[in-house]
């Protein structure tokens, strides 16, 4: 372990660490950025963003990642990209432990985002890279005048479905309900494509295939009968969990293991703040990723000003 001792750690470097980083590290603060992958979280995976203010005409989420880390690498953050935090000791002084070494600091700020809920249906972890998948942006191009299915009803599922249909010939949507808990906008625009089958009230049974993805089951809840699509791929956006199992014990969460706050971004362990899809009551967008940020780095700022 070396001497150093940073002013803040900040754990994940998505849009709400890098928004952290650029406070703190523009405050002259000793900023060092863990991330387990590289940086820059969910925009990385998306398409154009078009709700990010400042850019009408929409922004590239890989960019948009790409200027937040260079504006907080340009105030001076150090950012250690593929490190993955196992685990916090809180004190007076934290440490965080990564497989790479133990670092030092007097504040923490958690911003390890989410990953996707599973289905946890027969054929989903057997086809996974053979068809099933959770990124159209990544996977998408693969089915061009390919039929394919997108199962979930929320804002992702309807935006990964559009995306979809500029490349599969068809989409089923398959939907557990009768109405969509994602934008009726979005809705709209599916309609308009006139490619896309609405499977609604359904539930996916299974994901059938030898070496690749061949068909999924579905059964209409009200119906009781079960229905085979043919399809070469599947897309699963049925909600996201959050990376918060290192920090159990560390600090107060909800029963999904969503950290509580308070409105300064304060958890219940004193010198430790949150910010983004971790966060309980966060609504997963990028500019309330970037103000949660935004606190946890003024709140950060307070507390070592007593220092
Ligand atoms: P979500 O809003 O929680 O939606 C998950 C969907 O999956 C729901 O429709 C849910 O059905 C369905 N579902 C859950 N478990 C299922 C299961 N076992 N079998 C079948 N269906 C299942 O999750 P999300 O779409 O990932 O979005 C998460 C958050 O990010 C939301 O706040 C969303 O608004 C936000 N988001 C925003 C944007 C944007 O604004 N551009 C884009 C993406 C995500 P029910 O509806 O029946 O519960």
């Amino acid at each position: 372990m070396s001497d150093r001792i940073y002013d803040v750690i900040i754990v994940g470097g998505g849009p709400a660490g890098l928004t952290a980083a650029i406070y703190t590290a523009r405050e002259k603060l000793d900023t060092l950025i863990l991330d387990k992958m590289f940086c820059g979280g969910w925009p990385n995976m998306t398409g154009v963003i078009e709700n990010y203010p400042g850019f009408p005409e929409g922004i590239n989420g890989m960019e948009l990642s790409a200027k937040f880390k260079e504006q907080a690498l340009k105030f001076g953050a150090e950012i250690r990209e593929f490190e993955e935090v196992k685990g916090i000791i809180p004190g007076k002084i934290f440490e965080v432990k990564t497989p790479q070494g133990v670092y030092q600091a007097r504040s923490l700020i958690v911003a390890p985002g989410s990953r996707m809920r599973e289905l946890g249906i027969p054929g989903e972890r057997e086809l996974l890279g053979k068809g099933v998948s959770y990124c159209a942006t990544c996977d998408g191009p693969l089915y061009r005048d390919k039929e394919v299915a997108v199962i979930g009803g929320g804002n992702a599922a309807l935006e990964e479905a559009l995306f979809l249909t500029k490349f599969a010939s068809r989409v089923h949507l398959i939907h557990r309900r009768d109405k969509f808990r994602g934008e009726k906008f979005v809705v709209g625009e599916l309609e308009k494509t006139g490619k896309v089958n609405f499977v609604m009230e359904s539930l996916p049974v299974s994901i059938n295939g030898e070496n690749a993805v061949e068909s999924v089951i579905v059964k209409n809840k009200v119906t009781e009968t079960e229905e085979s699509i043919d399809i070469k791929g599947v897309f699963i956006f049925v909600g996201v969990e959050p990376n918060t199992e290192f920090l159990r014990g560390v600090m107060d969460m909800d029963e999904g293991g969503f950290i509580l706050t308070d409105e300064a971004m304060s958890t219940s362990t004193p010198g430790i703040f949150t910010a983004g899809d971790v966060r309980a009551g966060n609504v997963r967008q990028i500019v309330a990723a970037c103000g949660e940020g935004t606190v946890a780095a003024l709140s950060v700022r307070n507390l070592l000003v007593e220092y």
